[in-house]
């Protein structure tokens, strides 16, 4: 390939004063850990306020970028050629080979722009744009020099070496994860869950998971697609532990001793309870759901309320305000969307009542719940008991 290195731009945790240094080391542990995933030996380095990924002789271009693309934080990927520095006339014909290379025919307009880190190199940043600028000229008839507006922006940065690039990859941006403290999620294998999740991450949150799981009612292969979809996400926020919940007794429980139409409700209160108990374990700092006002009985602010009441962390909902579309939009974007659109049977869905309550009663929840005080601690412990720990990514 012939790219010697990657610079590493990040914009947000640049700003960050004293902090700079936890998030620029997070950063750089972050994209350490995407690179395992791609074969080659790959130097990761911290130089004078960049990031610069350094390539070994044979590696794949397309699958190292599409690994740096996840990593929260990276604003930006410039695909950086390294020459030796020979002097001003050699970097000139450098210039020109790279842009030979990268640029081939190149016949729009162009700026120099001239970085010199190294201050005994013994011309100014000036003086090299303007020489480079002119030998690319005569090398590249079609090409001119636009300094106002440029269409490419040429970058010289003099080092010990001489570092050349005009590329720019997009990256996530967001923070690095670990700089935003740990949560919970409450990932089902629905569309909106795993959106959530990746949200969070991308401001640096890392995520354990809890998935309430009801055989027979819903089968192996539902259970499967969640893990598949924790998966998924961890590619983005780093490793997941997952929690599956055996949530079936606790649901027939609930079916049998309660008023129907309040079902989804007090299900989903025991589910938050649940879910906060390992997320004390976890030394978690709050709960999130993938829920959204309106979408369904269950997500009415009442019903929100209702469920809130529950919980003594924070209940993080990072797609409260989108529409459907706007959270498949993401869903798509982060290749959750196809996993989650698999019509494996839900455990909501199974004990759903015809016309569930939209506006619950914090009060009438509590009194309903008073149904269940012969047996639900016993069926409560016996859950978390016999919870499986799965660890992902
Ligand atoms: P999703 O697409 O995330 O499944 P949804 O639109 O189907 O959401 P609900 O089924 O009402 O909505 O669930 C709301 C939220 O409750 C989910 O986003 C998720 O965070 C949590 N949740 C629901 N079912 C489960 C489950 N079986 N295991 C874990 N969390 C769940
Ligand atoms: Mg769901």
């Amino acid at each position: 390939m012939i790219f010697h290195a990657l610079l590493i731009k990040y914009a947000e945790i640049a700003i960050k004063g004293k902090n700079r240094y936890i998030f620029e080391d997070a950063l750089v542990s972050q994209i350490k850990r995407s690179l395992k995933a791609v074969s080659g030996d790959f130097k990761v380095e911290k130089e004078s306020g960049r990031i610069y990924v350094h390539c070994p002789e044979e590696y794949d271009y397309d699958e190292t970028i599409a690994a740096l693309t996840k990593v929260f934080g990276i604003v930006e990927i410039c695909p950086v050629m390294i020459f030796d520095d020979n002097g001003i006339g050699a970097m000139g014909d450098d210039v020109i080979s790279y842009m030979q290379q990268v640029h081939p025919g190149y016949s729009g307009t162009f700026k120099i722009f001239t970085r010199r880190a190294k201050k005994s190199f013994p011309k100014t940043s000036m003086e090299v744009s303007s020489e480079v600028g002119g030998r690319i000229l005569e090398a590249m008839p079609d090409a001119s020099v636009d300094v106002h507006e440029p269409e490419l922006q040429i970058h010289i940065e003099i080092r010990e070496r001489i570092y050349v690039y005009s590329l720019s990859i997009k990256g996530p941006g967001g923070m690095p994860s670990g700089t935003g403290g740990r949560a919970m999620l409450l990932l089902s294998g629905g569309i909106d869950s795993p959106v959530a999740g990746y949200l969070m991450a991308k401001r640096g949150v890392v995520l354990d998971a809890v998935y309430f799981h009801a055989p027979p009612y819903t089968s192996e292969r539902a259970k499967q697609k969640v893990i598949d979809l924790a998966r998924i996400v961890s590619e983005y926020s780093g490793p997941i532990r997952l929690h599956v919940v055996n949530f079936t007794d606790i649901q027939l429980y609930i079916y049998e001793k309660c008023p129907h139409d309040e079902l989804t409700i007090i299900m989903r209160r025991y589910m938050m309870r649940i879910a906060e108990h390992f997320a004390e374990k976890c030394h978690d700092l709050g709960l999130v759901t993938g829920e959204s006002i309106g979408q369904v009985a269950s997500q009415t602010m009442r019903s929100l309320a209702a469920t809130n009441d529950v919980c003594t962390m924070p209940v993080y909902r990072p797609v409260i305000a989108f529409d459907k579309q706007e959270i498949v939009e993401i869903a798509r974007k982060i290749k959750t969307f196809d996993t989650s659109i698999l019509p494996y049977e839900d455990c909501c869905t199974i004990f759903v009542a015809k016309h569930p309550v939209t506006q619950p009663q914090i009060k009438t929840m509590r009194i309903s719940e008073k149904k269940l005080s012969e047996k639900i601690d016993e069926l409560m412990q016996k859950a978390l008991e016999t919870t499986e720990v799965i660890e992902i990514g």
